[in-house]
Protein backbone atom coordinates (compact mmCIF):
# COMPACT_ATOMS: atom_id res chain seq x y z
CA UNK A 1 0.00 0.00 0.00
CA UNK A 2 1.26 3.38 -1.58
CA UNK A 3 0.38 6.19 1.42
CA UNK A 4 -0.35 9.45 -0.31
CA UNK A 5 2.31 12.26 1.79
CA UNK A 6 0.67 15.90 2.68
CA UNK A 7 2.45 17.22 -0.57
CA UNK A 8 0.66 15.03 -3.25
CA UNK A 9 -2.68 15.22 -0.99
CA UNK A 10 -2.61 18.89 -1.43
CA UNK A 11 -1.54 18.99 -5.02
CA UNK A 12 -4.77 17.08 -5.87
CA UNK A 13 -6.81 19.56 -3.79
CA UNK A 14 -5.19 22.24 -5.72
CA UNK A 15 -5.63 20.75 -9.20
CA UNK A 16 -8.55 20.09 -10.87
CA UNK A 17 -9.34 17.13 -9.57
CA UNK A 18 -10.77 19.04 -6.63
CA UNK A 19 -13.65 20.16 -8.69
CA UNK A 20 -14.23 17.07 -10.37
CA UNK A 21 -13.58 14.67 -6.94
CA UNK A 22 -11.69 12.48 -6.44
CA UNK A 23 -12.98 8.79 -7.11
CA UNK A 24 -11.88 5.76 -5.49
CA UNK A 25 -12.79 2.83 -3.02
CA UNK A 26 -13.60 3.89 0.65
CA UNK A 27 -12.39 1.60 2.61
CA UNK A 28 -13.06 1.78 6.99
CA UNK A 29 -11.41 0.45 9.98
CA UNK A 30 -12.69 1.14 13.50
CA UNK A 31 -9.81 0.69 16.23
CA UNK A 32 -10.89 0.14 19.86
CA UNK A 33 -9.27 0.71 23.00
CA UNK A 34 -11.02 -0.23 26.59
CA UNK A 35 -12.24 2.78 28.41
CA UNK A 36 -12.34 4.83 25.43
CA UNK A 37 -14.36 6.13 22.46
CA UNK A 38 -14.12 4.73 19.09
CA UNK A 39 -11.11 5.72 16.17
CA UNK A 40 -12.01 5.51 12.88
CA UNK A 41 -9.98 5.52 10.00
CA UNK A 42 -11.28 5.55 6.11
CA UNK A 43 -9.34 5.51 3.09
CA UNK A 44 -9.91 6.03 -0.33
CA UNK A 45 -8.35 3.89 -2.36
CA UNK A 46 -7.21 5.46 -6.06
CA UNK A 47 -7.39 4.19 -9.30
CA UNK A 48 -3.06 4.44 -9.53
CA UNK A 49 -3.78 2.01 -5.71
CA UNK A 50 -1.88 4.77 -3.64
CA UNK A 51 -3.80 5.21 -0.53
CA UNK A 52 -5.46 9.07 0.42
CA UNK A 53 -6.29 9.36 4.02
CA UNK A 54 -9.85 10.76 4.21
CA UNK A 55 -11.16 12.22 7.54
CA UNK A 56 -13.70 10.57 9.68
CA UNK A 57 -15.62 13.45 10.94
CA UNK A 58 -16.24 15.20 7.69
CA UNK A 59 -17.04 12.36 5.59
CA UNK A 60 -19.54 11.09 8.21
CA UNK A 61 -21.70 14.36 7.73
CA UNK A 62 -21.46 14.24 4.21
CA UNK A 63 -22.88 11.07 4.16
CA UNK A 64 -26.44 9.27 5.71
CA UNK A 65 -25.14 5.93 5.79
CA UNK A 66 -21.07 5.83 6.33
CA UNK A 67 -20.56 2.18 7.43
CA UNK A 68 -23.19 1.37 4.16
CA UNK A 69 -20.19 2.99 1.99
CA UNK A 70 -17.47 0.79 3.13
CA UNK A 71 -15.90 -1.27 0.17
CA UNK A 72 -17.78 0.36 -2.18
CA UNK A 73 -16.78 3.56 -5.14
CA UNK A 74 -17.42 7.08 -4.01
CA UNK A 75 -16.28 10.10 -5.51
CA UNK A 76 -15.26 12.87 -3.35
CA UNK A 77 -15.08 17.02 -2.97
CA UNK A 78 -11.36 17.61 -0.68
CA UNK A 79 -11.72 20.38 1.50
CA UNK A 80 -8.29 20.81 2.81
CA UNK A 81 -5.92 19.13 5.38
CA UNK A 82 -6.65 17.91 9.26
CA UNK A 83 -3.63 16.31 11.28
CA UNK A 84 -4.68 13.75 13.80
CA UNK A 85 -2.16 11.02 15.21
CA UNK A 86 0.98 11.91 13.42
CA UNK A 87 -1.59 11.76 10.17
CA UNK A 88 -2.50 14.55 7.55
CA UNK A 89 -5.86 13.66 6.59
CA UNK A 90 -8.11 15.07 3.84
CA UNK A 91 -11.04 16.63 5.00
CA UNK A 92 -14.07 15.90 3.01
CA UNK A 93 -16.77 18.57 1.63
CA UNK A 94 -19.11 16.33 -0.32
CA UNK A 95 -19.47 12.47 -1.63
CA UNK A 96 -21.37 11.16 -3.94
CA UNK A 97 -21.82 7.32 -4.44
CA UNK A 98 -23.94 5.00 -7.04
CA UNK A 99 -27.25 3.27 -5.68
CA UNK A 100 -26.91 0.60 -4.52
CA UNK A 101 -27.94 -3.07 -5.34
CA UNK A 102 -28.75 -4.46 -1.44
CA UNK A 103 -27.26 -8.14 -1.49
CA UNK A 104 -25.49 -9.88 0.95
CA UNK A 105 -22.11 -10.53 0.40
CA UNK A 106 -20.28 -13.91 0.08
CA UNK A 107 -19.03 -14.89 3.93
CA UNK A 108 -18.77 -18.68 3.82
CA UNK A 109 -15.24 -18.69 3.13
CA UNK A 110 -11.84 -19.15 5.20
CA UNK A 111 -10.44 -17.45 7.99
CA UNK A 112 -6.40 -17.15 8.39
CA UNK A 113 -5.09 -16.09 11.54
CA UNK A 114 -1.52 -15.45 11.31
CA UNK A 115 0.97 -15.57 15.35
CA UNK A 116 3.19 -12.50 14.54
CA UNK A 117 6.21 -11.51 17.31
CA UNK A 118 8.32 -8.41 16.96
CA UNK A 119 11.65 -8.91 16.57
CA UNK A 120 12.54 -7.98 19.72
CA UNK A 121 9.88 -9.32 22.12
CA UNK A 122 10.09 -13.00 22.78
CA UNK A 123 6.79 -13.41 24.24
CA UNK A 124 3.95 -16.03 22.98
CA UNK A 125 0.97 -14.79 25.11
CA UNK A 126 -0.59 -17.88 24.26
CA UNK A 127 0.55 -21.08 22.07
CA UNK A 128 -0.72 -21.51 18.36
CA UNK A 129 -2.64 -25.07 20.19
CA UNK A 130 -4.92 -22.44 21.82
CA UNK A 131 -5.76 -19.83 18.85
CA UNK A 132 -6.25 -23.11 17.12
CA UNK A 133 -8.98 -24.68 19.55
CA UNK A 134 -10.43 -21.46 19.59
CA UNK A 135 -10.44 -20.18 15.38
CA UNK A 136 -8.24 -23.26 13.96
CA UNK A 137 -10.76 -25.14 11.16
CA UNK A 138 -11.89 -27.35 14.30
CA UNK A 139 -12.12 -24.37 16.73
CA UNK A 140 -15.44 -23.55 18.17
CA UNK A 141 -15.85 -19.64 16.53
CA UNK A 142 -16.81 -21.84 13.84
CA UNK A 143 -20.02 -22.60 15.74
CA UNK A 144 -20.58 -19.19 17.01
CA UNK A 145 -20.43 -17.36 13.77
CA UNK A 146 -22.50 -20.07 12.06
CA UNK A 147 -24.86 -18.98 14.91
CA UNK A 148 -24.87 -15.40 14.12
CA UNK A 149 -25.14 -16.10 10.60
CA UNK A 150 -27.85 -18.07 10.12
CA UNK A 151 -25.36 -21.31 8.40
CA UNK A 152 -23.51 -18.68 5.71
CA UNK A 153 -20.10 -18.68 7.59
CA UNK A 154 -17.90 -21.83 7.03
CA UNK A 155 -14.82 -21.61 9.15
CA UNK A 156 -13.80 -25.41 7.85
CA UNK A 157 -10.97 -24.56 5.94
CA UNK A 158 -9.60 -22.12 8.48
CA UNK A 159 -5.72 -21.77 8.55
CA UNK A 160 -3.76 -20.87 11.26
CA UNK A 161 0.24 -20.07 11.06
CA UNK A 162 2.43 -19.25 13.50
CA UNK A 163 4.22 -17.15 15.51
CA UNK A 164 6.58 -16.52 13.11
CA UNK A 165 8.68 -13.58 13.54
CA UNK A 166 8.26 -9.91 11.94
CA UNK A 167 11.57 -8.43 10.81
CA UNK A 168 11.47 -5.52 12.58
CA UNK A 169 11.35 -4.21 16.34
CA UNK A 170 7.94 -2.88 17.48
CA UNK A 171 9.34 0.52 17.71
CA UNK A 172 9.06 0.41 13.48
CA UNK A 173 5.39 -0.27 13.78
CA UNK A 174 4.36 1.62 16.42
CA UNK A 175 5.46 5.34 17.49
CA UNK A 176 4.35 6.98 21.22
CA UNK A 177 1.50 9.69 20.55
CA UNK A 178 1.04 7.95 17.31
CA UNK A 179 -1.74 5.64 15.39
CA UNK A 180 0.16 1.83 14.73
CA UNK A 181 1.60 1.55 11.30
CA UNK A 182 -1.14 -0.66 10.06
CA UNK A 183 -0.24 -1.10 6.87
CA UNK A 184 3.53 -2.16 7.79
CA UNK A 185 1.78 -4.64 10.74
CA UNK A 186 -0.15 -6.23 7.87
CA UNK A 187 2.27 -6.27 5.09
CA UNK A 188 5.61 -7.73 7.23
CA UNK A 189 2.99 -10.43 8.87
CA UNK A 190 1.27 -11.99 5.73
CA UNK A 191 4.93 -12.08 4.55
CA UNK A 192 6.24 -13.36 7.43
CA UNK A 193 3.76 -16.57 7.77
CA UNK A 194 3.63 -17.04 3.14
CA UNK A 195 5.34 -20.26 3.07
CA UNK A 196 2.93 -21.67 4.91
CA UNK A 197 -0.40 -20.03 3.66
CA UNK A 198 -2.59 -19.99 0.72
CA UNK A 199 -4.20 -16.33 1.01
CA UNK A 200 -6.63 -17.23 -1.65
CA UNK A 201 -7.92 -20.35 -0.62
CA UNK A 202 -7.20 -22.47 -3.89
CA UNK A 203 -9.19 -19.73 -5.86
CA UNK A 204 -11.96 -19.86 -3.42
CA UNK A 205 -10.94 -16.60 -1.53
CA UNK A 206 -10.67 -15.99 1.91
CA UNK A 207 -13.22 -14.35 4.69
CA UNK A 208 -10.60 -11.87 6.30
CA UNK A 209 -7.11 -12.50 8.25
CA UNK A 210 -6.74 -12.07 11.86
CA UNK A 211 -3.06 -10.55 12.80
CA UNK A 212 -2.04 -11.79 16.44
CA UNK A 213 0.65 -9.58 17.87
CA UNK A 214 2.88 -10.13 20.92
CA UNK A 215 2.91 -6.94 22.25
CA UNK A 216 0.57 -3.89 22.66
CA UNK A 217 -0.04 -1.80 19.23
CA UNK A 218 -0.82 2.36 19.71
CA UNK A 219 -4.35 2.36 21.49
CA UNK A 220 -6.69 -0.04 20.43
CA UNK A 221 -7.28 -3.29 18.75
CA UNK A 222 -8.14 -2.55 15.04
CA UNK A 223 -10.74 -4.26 12.36
CA UNK A 224 -11.84 -3.63 9.29
CA UNK A 225 -10.37 -3.41 6.06
CA UNK A 226 -7.05 -2.73 4.16
CA UNK A 227 -6.06 -2.30 0.20
CA UNK A 228 -3.12 -4.12 -0.08
CA UNK A 229 -1.41 -7.14 -2.38
CA UNK A 230 -1.19 -10.91 -1.31
CA UNK A 231 -0.24 -13.45 -4.05
CA UNK A 232 -0.06 -10.90 -6.84
CA UNK A 233 -4.38 -9.97 -5.87
CA UNK A 234 -4.56 -6.39 -4.84
CA UNK A 235 -8.18 -5.68 -3.55
CA UNK A 236 -9.29 -4.31 0.02
CA UNK A 237 -8.68 -7.10 2.33
CA UNK A 238 -10.31 -7.52 5.15
CA UNK A 239 -8.33 -8.37 8.56
CA UNK A 240 -8.11 -7.26 12.25
CA UNK A 241 -4.85 -5.99 14.16
CA UNK A 242 -5.13 -7.76 18.01
CA UNK A 243 -2.58 -6.84 20.81
CA UNK A 244 -2.58 -9.14 23.61
CA UNK A 245 -5.71 -8.19 25.09
CA UNK A 246 -7.62 -8.80 22.49
CA UNK A 247 -7.59 -12.50 22.02
CA UNK A 248 -6.92 -13.13 25.39
CA UNK A 249 -10.85 -12.47 25.80
CA UNK A 250 -11.72 -14.25 22.16
CA UNK A 251 -14.57 -11.85 22.53
CA UNK A 252 -12.42 -9.01 21.59
CA UNK A 253 -11.57 -10.95 18.78
CA UNK A 254 -14.79 -11.58 17.55
CA UNK A 255 -15.91 -8.06 17.69
CA UNK A 256 -12.92 -6.98 15.67
CA UNK A 257 -13.93 -9.66 13.39
CA UNK A 258 -17.41 -8.17 13.61
CA UNK A 259 -15.41 -4.94 12.14
CA UNK A 260 -13.98 -6.96 9.32
CA UNK A 261 -17.31 -7.78 8.19
CA UNK A 262 -18.69 -4.27 7.90
CA UNK A 263 -20.14 -4.03 11.28
CA UNK A 264 -20.21 -0.31 13.17
CA UNK A 265 -20.53 -0.03 17.08
CA UNK A 266 -23.72 0.23 18.71
CA UNK A 267 -23.95 2.51 21.78
CA UNK A 268 -26.58 3.70 24.59
CA UNK A 269 -28.88 6.98 24.46
CA UNK A 270 -26.96 8.33 27.05
CA UNK A 271 -25.00 10.45 24.77
CA UNK A 272 -21.66 10.30 25.54
CA UNK A 273 -18.85 9.58 23.36
CA UNK A 274 -18.17 5.89 25.17
CA UNK A 275 -19.74 3.18 22.69
CA UNK A 276 -19.02 0.53 25.14
CA UNK A 277 -21.50 1.01 27.60
CA UNK A 278 -24.47 -1.81 25.91
CA UNK A 279 -23.65 -5.21 27.02
CA UNK A 280 -26.64 -6.18 24.31
CA UNK A 281 -24.68 -6.45 21.40
CA UNK A 282 -20.89 -7.75 20.64
CA UNK A 283 -20.10 -4.51 18.80
CA UNK A 284 -20.74 -2.33 21.91
CA UNK A 285 -19.29 -4.28 25.14
CA UNK A 286 -18.16 -7.95 24.10
CA UNK A 287 -16.47 -7.99 28.09
CA UNK A 288 -19.18 -6.73 30.24
CA UNK A 289 -22.03 -9.73 30.72
CA UNK A 290 -20.23 -12.07 28.80
CA UNK A 291 -19.72 -16.12 29.78
CA UNK A 292 -16.29 -16.67 31.02
CA UNK A 293 -14.49 -20.07 29.93
CA UNK A 294 -11.62 -20.87 32.48
CA UNK A 295 -9.33 -21.70 29.06
CA UNK A 296 -10.04 -19.07 26.89
CA UNK A 297 -11.46 -16.24 28.88
CA UNK A 298 -14.37 -14.45 27.83
CA UNK A 299 -16.32 -15.93 25.01
CA UNK A 300 -18.79 -13.61 22.25
CA UNK A 301 -22.10 -13.03 22.98
CA UNK A 302 -24.72 -12.81 20.43
CA UNK A 303 -24.52 -9.60 17.73
CA UNK A 304 -27.75 -7.24 18.41
CA UNK A 305 -30.68 -8.37 15.85
CA UNK A 306 -29.76 -4.87 14.05
CA UNK A 307 -26.45 -5.92 13.44
CA UNK A 308 -27.53 -9.47 11.60
CA UNK A 309 -30.10 -7.78 9.43
CA UNK A 310 -27.60 -5.00 8.54
CA UNK A 311 -25.87 -7.66 6.97
CA UNK A 312 -28.33 -10.13 5.52
CA UNK A 313 -28.30 -12.82 7.97
CA UNK A 314 -31.92 -12.64 8.68
CA UNK A 315 -33.94 -14.46 6.61
CA UNK A 316 -36.75 -12.14 5.12
CA UNK A 317 -39.44 -14.28 6.66
CA UNK A 318 -38.22 -13.90 10.34
CA UNK A 319 -38.30 -10.38 10.39
CA UNK A 320 -41.28 -8.35 10.26
CA UNK A 321 -42.14 -4.74 8.97
CA UNK A 322 -44.13 -2.42 10.11
CA UNK A 323 -44.32 0.56 8.07
CA UNK A 324 -48.35 1.73 8.51
CA UNK A 325 -50.10 2.65 11.12
CA UNK A 326 -52.38 -0.05 12.85
CA UNK A 327 -52.17 -2.60 16.06
CA UNK A 328 -49.75 -5.98 15.59
CA UNK A 329 -49.46 -9.05 17.73
CA UNK A 330 -46.24 -10.73 17.53
CA UNK A 331 -44.30 -14.17 19.29
CA UNK A 332 -40.79 -12.72 19.09
CA UNK A 333 -38.89 -15.57 19.41
CA UNK A 334 -34.85 -15.63 20.83
CA UNK A 335 -32.26 -16.08 18.45
CA UNK A 336 -31.49 -19.51 17.84
CA UNK A 337 -34.77 -20.80 18.69
CA UNK A 338 -37.57 -21.80 16.43
CA UNK A 339 -38.72 -20.49 13.29
CA UNK A 340 -40.78 -17.67 14.00
CA UNK A 341 -40.19 -14.21 13.56
CA UNK A 342 -36.87 -12.88 15.61
CA UNK A 343 -37.17 -9.59 15.15
CA UNK A 344 -39.85 -6.76 14.69
CA UNK A 345 -38.39 -3.38 12.82
CA UNK A 346 -41.01 -0.41 13.17
CA UNK A 347 -40.55 2.18 10.09
CA UNK A 348 -42.70 4.07 11.01
CA UNK A 349 -44.59 6.35 8.51
CA UNK A 350 -43.97 9.78 9.25
CA UNK A 351 -40.16 9.04 10.61
CA UNK A 352 -37.05 9.36 8.05
CA UNK A 353 -36.19 6.48 6.08
CA UNK A 354 -32.65 6.38 8.23
CA UNK A 355 -34.56 6.12 11.31
CA UNK A 356 -36.36 2.84 12.49
CA UNK A 357 -36.75 0.60 16.01
CA UNK A 358 -35.12 -2.49 16.11
CA UNK A 359 -37.20 -4.76 18.80
CA UNK A 360 -35.58 -8.18 19.45
CA UNK A 361 -35.52 -11.05 22.24
CA UNK A 362 -32.93 -12.39 24.53
CA UNK A 363 -32.64 -15.15 26.22
CA UNK A 364 -30.31 -16.10 29.42
CA UNK A 365 -31.38 -19.85 28.72
CA UNK A 366 -29.07 -19.44 25.54
CA UNK A 367 -25.63 -20.75 26.12
CA UNK A 368 -23.71 -17.61 24.15
CA UNK A 369 -26.51 -14.89 26.27
CA UNK A 370 -26.05 -17.02 29.50
CA UNK A 371 -24.50 -13.73 31.31
CA UNK A 372 -26.87 -11.03 30.02
CA UNK A 373 -28.56 -8.98 32.35
CA UNK A 374 -31.91 -10.13 32.16
CA UNK A 375 -34.44 -12.65 29.80
CA UNK A 376 -36.08 -9.86 28.21
CA UNK A 377 -37.49 -7.65 24.78
CA UNK A 378 -34.51 -5.21 24.07
CA UNK A 379 -35.68 -2.27 21.73
CA UNK A 380 -32.52 -0.78 19.52
CA UNK A 381 -33.31 3.05 18.24
CA UNK A 382 -31.11 2.87 14.76
CA UNK A 383 -30.34 6.00 13.21
CA UNK A 384 -27.78 5.04 10.12
CA UNK A 385 -26.59 8.93 10.46
CA UNK A 386 -24.86 8.34 14.09
CA UNK A 387 -21.71 7.56 14.27
CA UNK A 388 -22.95 4.20 15.94
CA UNK A 389 -26.17 3.72 14.33
CA UNK A 390 -27.72 1.55 16.78
CA UNK A 391 -28.73 2.94 20.37
CA UNK A 392 -30.14 0.50 22.84
CA UNK A 393 -33.41 2.35 24.31
CA UNK A 394 -33.76 3.40 27.96
CA UNK A 395 -37.00 4.04 28.93
CA UNK A 396 -35.77 5.64 32.42
CA UNK A 397 -35.11 9.27 32.84
CA UNK A 398 -32.26 10.12 32.70
CA UNK A 399 -30.90 7.32 31.08
CA UNK A 400 -28.24 4.63 32.91
CA UNK A 401 -24.58 5.24 31.93
CA UNK A 402 -24.25 1.56 31.24
CA UNK A 403 -27.30 -0.21 29.84
CA UNK A 404 -27.88 -3.17 32.58
CA UNK A 405 -30.96 -1.62 34.24
CA UNK A 406 -34.66 -1.73 34.44
CA UNK A 407 -34.52 1.57 32.07
CA UNK A 408 -33.21 -1.23 29.04
CA UNK A 409 -35.18 -4.03 30.10
CA UNK A 410 -38.87 -5.04 28.86
CA UNK A 411 -39.80 -8.53 30.59
CA UNK A 412 -43.55 -9.31 30.75
CA UNK A 413 -45.94 -6.62 31.81
CA UNK A 414 -43.58 -3.31 30.78
CA UNK A 415 -44.22 -0.81 28.55
CA UNK A 416 -42.92 1.47 26.04
CA UNK A 417 -44.50 4.63 24.46
CA UNK A 418 -42.84 7.39 22.91
CA UNK A 419 -43.17 10.72 23.31
CA UNK A 420 -44.45 11.93 20.09
CA UNK A 421 -47.69 9.77 21.01
CA UNK A 422 -46.75 7.67 17.83
CA UNK A 423 -46.42 4.15 19.12
CA UNK A 424 -46.57 1.81 22.48
CA UNK A 425 -45.34 -1.20 22.77
CA UNK A 426 -46.99 -4.02 25.51
CA UNK A 427 -44.57 -6.93 26.46
CA UNK A 428 -47.66 -9.35 26.90
CA UNK A 429 -46.12 -12.18 28.11
CA UNK A 430 -43.01 -14.58 28.06
CA UNK A 431 -42.93 -17.56 25.84
CA UNK A 432 -40.98 -20.64 25.95
CA UNK A 433 -38.34 -19.16 24.19
CA UNK A 434 -39.09 -15.12 23.61
CA UNK A 435 -42.45 -12.81 24.42
CA UNK A 436 -45.47 -12.25 23.07
CA UNK A 437 -45.68 -7.86 21.88
CA UNK A 438 -48.24 -5.65 21.37
CA UNK A 439 -46.93 -2.77 18.68
CA UNK A 440 -49.82 0.16 18.69
CA UNK A 441 -48.58 2.24 15.81
CA UNK A 442 -50.59 5.84 15.24
CA UNK A 443 -50.23 8.87 13.48
CA UNK A 444 -50.58 12.03 15.60
CA UNK A 445 -49.73 14.80 13.10
CA UNK A 446 -51.72 12.90 10.53
CA UNK A 447 -54.91 12.86 12.84
CA UNK A 448 -54.53 16.53 14.11
CA UNK A 449 -53.91 17.98 10.75
CA UNK A 450 -57.32 16.43 9.20
CA UNK A 451 -59.19 17.06 12.85
CA UNK A 452 -59.85 13.48 13.79
ZN1 LIG B 1 -14.91 -1.91 17.90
Amino acid sequence: MNRIGANLAMLLMAGSAAAAGVEGELVLRWGDEVQQGERLQADLVLASHSVLALDADSLRAATDDLVDLDGRRVRVQLDGLKSGAGQAVAAVAALDAPARSKSAGRVDRPWVTLLCKFADVAAEPRSRAHIEAVIGAQGWMGDYWAEQSGGRTDFSANQVVGWVALPHARSHYVQPGQYARLDRLFNDCTAAAAAEVDFLAGGAGIAGINLLFNAALDCCAWGGGIHATLQGVTQRWAATWNPPFAYLDPAALAHEMGHAYGLPHANTSDGDNQTYDNPWDLMSDPIGHAVRDHVFGRLPKRLGAHQRARLGWIEPARLARVEVDGRYRFRIEAPGAGDGIELVELRHPDWPAERWLSIETRDRNDPQDAALPATAVIVHEVDTRRSQPAWVVDSNDPVADYSNTAGSIFGAGRELRDAGGEFVLRVLQRLDSGFEVELNVTRPIFASRFGE
